[in-house]
């Protein structure tokens, strides 16, 4: 439906000229993330400031307009698609720091800002921000925060909902609200920082964030450990877990995944391996010796076939490269792969991995798995073939049982992803009744007109209701 007249001299009035677009040709590339989904926006904004986002946000809910908030458009899930058109608000133009303080550890950042622009900023002063997902260079802290996005260092350093002290909002309702401390504790009411981290823009707008910047350690290691198969290398991710020198990065590799990537790759990956874990500790240069003796006795068992401990920069940056590659590898490999990242407890890594081999086998379909295995963050990428007869249904069917095991090993069907429209209609396998109408309550508190990101996160809400 066409955007009314008057909703559209008013929006003018608060965007001027080069902050609105509402030619479709322009609007077309605001519509679409890296789900590959899009839906063409009937207008794009560009805010500058808090005030600007809060004026909008009230003239939605005036003209009952969809909105929604979009960072850089990298997510995975289709979060930032704007299913029913209206008006997408994109942050990119605001990326100032407000605030830098070394000696509270903190940064007051706008979303905008990419998440690489932040750690070169707090870099030179000693700092860096956890959250590290792989499109650090492009994303921005916004859509970091409101997917809970983060990368190989949760396993020692947590995600954005450990790293954020507050967040500064416009509700979905047109209100304004400043949620969190600038302190580093803190329990004066209910944890709405942590509500709206991984909330998918679905209850309100960030436009400010105070995050919580951790120092730099003085040094890094990097080791790899191979295995003859991947039930060693699952035995060793658990031991090496329940050990003290927790690791900053505890990576996992498929066999399937290193045939892959091999032609792409500049590191010596080892012939034959079952699976391969890249392992990183950091701290001071000290502690390194016993810290590395620590994982190294952890990561032993029968199946180990080689630990080696990366000399050079150039290794270290091959092993990187490699791990990094991994998912743009097999986009060029299979016609079509559904790329999920589910969650179990690292002791449930072996049954998780043998039951993946397994639905592999029984849908005929090849499996690839790799990730964030110190956090038992492991992403399995199903490929397949749509111009094949069946294929589709046989991937679709095998995804089903996929989430089934997941959640009988106790895990979650997103660890970092987000639900978005992906996974939307599997989220009420994992959540219970009660919890589904919580959320929904909350959501018609914060959204009352349900004008933001419409669609995503939770089944359709037709849906919603019955099962509450
Ligand atoms: C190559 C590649 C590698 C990736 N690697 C990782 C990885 O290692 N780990 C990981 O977790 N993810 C990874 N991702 C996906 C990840 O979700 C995103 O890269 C990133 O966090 C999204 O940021 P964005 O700025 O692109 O947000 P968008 O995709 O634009 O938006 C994401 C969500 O945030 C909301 N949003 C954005 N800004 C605001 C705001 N100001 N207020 C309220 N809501 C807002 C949107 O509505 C949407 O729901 C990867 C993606 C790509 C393409």
């Amino acid at each position: 439906m066409p955007l009314p007249n008057p909703f559209l001299t008013r929006l003018k009035e608060i965007f001027p000229p080069g902050s609105l677009y509402t030619e479709p040709a322009d609007c077309w590339v605001y519509g679409y993330d890296n789900s590959k989904r899009q839906v063409l926006p009937d207008a794009v904004v560009f805010p500058l400031s808090h005030e600007q986002a809060l004026a909008l946000t009230r003239l939605c809910n005036e003209h009952r307009v969809p909105l929604t908030a979009r960072g850089r458009g990298t997510g995975t899930t289709g979060a930032t698609v704007p299913l029913r058109q209206g008006v997408v608000a994109s942050f990119e133009r605001m990326e100032r720091v407000i605030e830098f303080s070394a000696d509270n550890r903190y940064i007051v950042v706008e979303p905008g800002l990419t998440n690489q622009a932040l750690q070169d900023f707090v870099r030179p002063h000693g700092f860096f921000w956890p959250p590290d997902p792989t499109s650090a260079a492009f994303c921005s802290v916004g859509g970091n925060l409101a997917y809970n996005s983060a990368g190989p260092r949760a396993v020692k350093y947590g995600t954005p909902r450990d790293n954020t002290l507050g967040l500064r909002v416009v509700t979905g309702a047109g209100e304004e609200l400043r949620a969190g401390v600038y302190t580093t504790k803190g329990v004066v009411g209910y944890d709405l920082t942590r509500l709206l981290i991984g909330s998918e823009g679905t209850l309100a707008l960030i436009t400010e964030a105070t995050l919580k910047l951790t120092p730099l350690p003085e040094t890094k290691r990097t080791l790899r450990a191979v295995y003859a198969d991947v039930a060693a290398a699952a035995r060793a991710i658990g031991r090496i877990m329940a050990q003290p020198a927790v690791p900053c990065a505890l990576e996992f590799i498929d066999g399937n995944a290193i045939e892959m990537v091999r032609r792409y790759s500049t590191a010596d990956l080892p012939e034959r391996a079952g699976a391969l874990l890249m392992i990183e500790a950091d701290g001071f240069a000290e502690a390194m010796p016993p810290q590395i003796e620590s994982i190294r006795a952890a990561a032993q068992n029968d199946g180990l076939l080689e630990f080696r401990i990366a000399e050079t920069a150039q290794e270290v940056e091959a092993l990187w490269q490699t791990r990094k590659a991994l998912s743009p590898t097999l986009r060029k490999i299979a016609p079509k792969k559904i790329n999920e990242d589910v969650v179990v407890p690292v002791t449930e890594l072996p049954a998780l991995i043998g039951g993946l081999d397994e639905l592999s086998r029984r849908h005929g379909l090849p499996i690839v798995n790799f990730g964030h295995a110190g956090n038992g963050n492991i992403h399995v990428n199903l490929l397949y073939d749509p111009g094949k007869p069946g294929e589709a249904e046989r991937a679709e069917a095998c995804l089903d049982d996929i989430f089934s095991l997941v959640l009988r090993l106790r895990g979650t069907l997103s660890g970092e992803h987000g639900v978005g429209i992906e996974k939307r209609d599997f989220v009420d396998r994992e959540l219970d009744a009660t919890a589904l109408s919580l959320m929904h309550a909350i959501k018609r508190q914060f959204d009352p007109n349900g004008i933001l990101n419409w669609g995503k996160g939770f089944p359709e809400e037709n849906r919603l209701v019955t099962s509450a």
